[in-house]
């Protein structure tokens, strides 16, 4: 069992109160740690000494921070183990995705920004009497909030260029997934980066996160998680006027059209249904197929569903772990029974039951894949976020339909397109109202490309340049030229 603590101002602490929450292995039910349950006090410590630290740490020049975001990928990459045990603990999820996707992805996110940051030329506009040289320096201190899917993967996303840009943090990630914050807390201290540019602070989302947003010294917010939540944090934030960034909920759409390789298609299909059992916010959890070709790709679809592996999370044989906590497996068969009410046929799973006399214990919160049929694109299941392993699909005859199909929800991150004419699929992808398509492909990340949503889906992009440009404030110096003495 470990305590955790806050760290701030380079100490670890308790919250001030001395209160603290649990942590619960999804998997297991069982208590794996305490974390602080840290109030607005224990946030005002923390952005006090966030902005102390902060003017120190942007005199630094790029290229020595971006030294200090490749020792951090080095110390990270040395953990890269733990981190993945400690992602599969606390999220349920299989240990082998814990690896290749959790641990790998925080290392390669500093490493990224620190390569990134080396390619940066100076940016500077020149006229026939003068020349503009833009500056680019740090917001400031900022606010980093991130969700319990995938913790460290998404709370280094920031992080690592926040840093890189001249800021100083005051963190939250969620209360349900502590552990790999703390991993990079205790790794920022073993490196001795200066004390109060990295302050980490655990706790409730009313509480904490709701003190990071109220702060007056923080001056920018990075928030990535529910759009619910999202819609507190604007209204609490705008009229402060800090910079935000919301990167929330999706319902995004796999569409295979008639001359899909059917091959590619179903597994692609499956893998972005129910990768990390559907919680990630890109997951294809809308399947719109053809009519032609609907009943041969729901067979073999159904059959490679019904076939994927559920298990304990630590077995590396798992491809199914648990959804995040027994209250969130409510909510998921809430939306199955809705299903059925609606219409619906489960094709497939729909129950807590394990396949092949696999698990699961009764506090463990598994739940099999799901596919469900007969329903309305327009249906609730069809368009309001679930964000479990439960898919729906729907069957279309043209294009323009399918088009009204994928738009028809809130939500607007991300999609994938199966065909084998790409002009076709790239006409197609400009008609879906969302931040991302992949073609013949799911979740394939080139980290300099713009990652975020439209409509309810978020607002700003994250990655590259637009990371680097939300980090940071600009300043144009405009220096006039010499006069030319005449004579
Ligand atoms: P959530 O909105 O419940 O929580 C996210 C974070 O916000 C947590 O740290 C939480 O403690 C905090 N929070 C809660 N209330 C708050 C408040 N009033 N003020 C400030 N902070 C508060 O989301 P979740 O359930 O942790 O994550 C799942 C959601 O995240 C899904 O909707 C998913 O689509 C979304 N998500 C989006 C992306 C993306 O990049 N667009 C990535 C991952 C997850």
């Amino acid at each position: 069992m470990k305590t955790l603590m806050n760290y701030i101002d380079g100490t670890f602490v308790p919250a001030q109160s001395g209160d603290t929450i649990e942590d619960i292995n999804p998997a297991t039910g069982m208590v794996i740690a305490h974390i602080p349950r840290s109030t607005k006090a224990d946030v005002e410590l923390a952005a006090a000494s966030a902005k102390s630290a902060q003017a120190d740490w942007n005199a630094l020049t790029l290229d020595q921070r971006a030294d200090w975001l490749d020792a951090i990928a080095d110390a990270l990459q040395a953990k890269h183990e733990a981190i993945a045990q400690a992602e599969s603990l606390d999220t349920g999820k299989p240990i082998s995705l814990a690896r290749r996707v959790d641990a790998t992805r925080s290392v390669d996110n500093f490493r990224f920004f620190a390569d990134f940051a080396r390619k940066q030329q100076p940016l500077t506009f020149e006229m026939s009497d003068a020349m503009n040289f833009v500056e680019r320096n740090g917001l400031g201190v900022v606010g980093l909030i991130t969700p319990w899917n995938l913790p460290l993967y998404l709370m280094s996303w920031k992080v690592a260029p926040a840093l890189l840009m001249g800021n100083s943090i005051v963190a939250k990630p969620s209360e349900m997934t502590p552990l790999t914050a703390n991993i990079l807390a205790e790794t920022l201290d073993e490196l001795n980066l200066p004390r109060g540019v990295f302050n980490l602070v655990h706790g409730l989302g009313p509480e904490v996160g709701q003190g990071i947003l109220e702060h007056p010294l923080i001056n920018g917010i990075s928030f990535t998680g529910g759009t619910a939540t999202g819609r507190i944090v604007a209204a609490t934030a705008a009229p402060m006027f800090k910079k935000l960034s919301l990167e929330l909920g999706g319902k995004n759409a796999t569409i295979i059209l008639e001359d899909a390789d059917l091959d590619q298609a179903v597994q692609g299909a499956v893998k972005a249904a129910f990768t990390n059992s559907g919680q990630v916010c890109l997951c294809g959890s809308r399947i719109m197929v053809h009519a032609s070709i609907a009943d041969e790709f729901i067979k073999r679809f159904v059959g490679e569903v019904a076939a994927m592996r559920i298990g304990e999370p630590s077995d590396e044989a798992t491809q199914i772990g648990t959804v995040i906590s027994m209250d969130h497996l409510e909510k998921v068969e809430f939306y199955i029974n809705l299903a059925i009410e609606e219409g619906g046929t489960i094709l497939t799973g729909g129950t807590r039951s394990m396949m092949g006399g696999v698990g699961p214990t009764p506090e463990g919160a598994y739940l099999a894949p799901t596919v469900i049929g007969g329903l309305s694109h327009l249906s609730r299941c069809a368009t309001e976020e679930i964000f479990g392993p439960v898919v729906t699909v729907h069957t279309f005859d043209r294009l323009a339909e399918v088009t009204e199909m994928a738009n028809a929800t809130e939500y607007g991150l991300a999609g994938s397109i199966w065909t084998q004419d790409v002009e076709v699929g790239k006409a197609l992808a400009k008609t879906i109202e969302t931040g991302i398509v992949w073609i013949n492909t799911w979740l394939h990340r080139d980290l300099r490309t713009p990652f975020g949503g439209v409509k309810h889906s978020g607002v700003g992009r994250e990655g590259g340049q637009w990371s680097l440009g939300f980090f940071s404030e600009t300043t144009n110096i405009c220096v006039m030229n010499p006069r030319e003495l005449g004579d």
